[in-house]
């Protein structure tokens, strides 16, 4: 394995501070205190429209050293190692819910926030980055999520494939790893590392081994179909086998916090969703086989069982689901490829 350390973006060790869409300078003791005394106001750097007003967060403790801090609805959900030695952070939420971000901190412990982990790059993961960077904290990701950062505009799956500009500089992480990274801190080795391109190309678990809690970002929801996002890297039979890895390194008393979901739950969750996920894909596969276009293959409604649980959510339902499960498993709607 490798660990990169990306130069800093910020020139002459000074931190930056954003305040009505301006960027000023002062000290990280400056910033702190400001901070501390709950007075800075946070602005969007990501346009999400629906996102964009401060909302007030909650934090709930999951097992051991780890919380789950999470928005009014669930989604995004960050998970938090909080202890003697700091606090480490998994994924940032969005740049307007920055400051509710660091008050749900601020409810159990005065201590540090030292690191952030982006779990991928999309924007309900990544958008606090500028303004925890400007606190002193230091990001860590996957490399190919680093790689998304730097892409002059991102296409993301929702909405049949919306755009969002490039993230600023000083939101990418500056820590990258291309397997799989150790924190030695709150009496517990956190690991975060790489699995199989299943939501995107970049997706990192974060295992917290003696909490015995796991952090599976967007690749295990427990509101919607899986999200497979087939424009940066996300593939079926990766969710598939990630899914399978996260079953290998949990037991019966291990808690798992989804990616989008209200709620933490326990590993036979993610047996039910895999299994889903499986019973979908034999099912589409049997049908590519017997010759079906994506026509007949969605008019099946073979999804029936399932709506009811994971095809409710908005802009994410089996019409956009079933269709990448079958391009993936070779189906194709046209007709000159009978
Ligand atoms: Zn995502």
């Amino acid at each position: 394995m490798s660990v990169q350390l990306h130069s800093l973006p910020r020139p002459g060790g000074s931190t930056q501070r954003i305040e009505q869409g301006k960027i000023m300078h002062s000290s990280s003791n400056r910033l702190s205190a400001f901070l501390c005394a709950g007075s800075l106001f946070f602005t969007a750097s990501v346009s999400q429209a629906q996102n964009n007003d401060p909302v007030e967060l909650s934090i709930e403790h999951v097992a051991g050293t780890v919380y789950m801090i999470q928005r009014p609805g669930g989604g995004g959900n960050i998970g938090a190692s909080i202890g003697p030695d700091g606090v480490l952070l998994v994924d940032s939420l969005f740049a307007p819910m920055s400051e509710s971000l660091v008050a749900a901190v601020r409810q159990v412990t005065d201590a540090n926030i030292r690191f952030l982990i982006n779990t991928h790059v999309h924007p309900d993961h990544i958008g606090g980055n500028e303004n925890l960077a400007a606190m002193g904290v230091l990001i860590f990701a996957h490399d190919n999520a680093r790689l998304r950062f730097l892409a002059e505009r991102n296409r993301f799956p929702r909405r049949a494939g919306s755009f969002t500009p490039q993230p600023p500089e000083s939101a990418r992480p500056v820590v990258t790893y291309n397997d799989a990274i150790g924190f030695h801190m709150n009496g517990e080795e956190v690991r975060a590392f790489l699995v199989p391109p299943a939501h995107t190309d970049g997706d990192s678990f974060v295992y917290f081994p003696e909490s015995n809690v796991l952090h599976l970002g967007d690749v295990f929801r427990t509101s919607s179909y899986p999200i497979i996002d087939v424009f940066n890297g996300g593939t079926l039979r990766g969710t598939i086998a990630a899914l399978d890895k996260a079953l290998d390194l949990t037991d019966a008393n291990t808690r798992i916090i989804p990616g989008h979901g209200l709620t933490v739950v326990g590993r036979e969750a993610i047996i039910e969703f895999r299994d889903m996920i499986l019973d979908v894909r034999n099912q589409v596969l049997a049908m590519i086989k017997a010759g079906k276009l994506l026509d007949a293959v969605m008019a099946a409604n073979i999804t029936a069982p399932y709506d009811a649980k994971w095809g409710q959510e908005d802009g994410w339902t089996a019409e956009d689901f079933v269709p990448i499960v079958y391009y993936e498993l070779g189906g194709s709607g046209r007709n000159v490829d009978r």
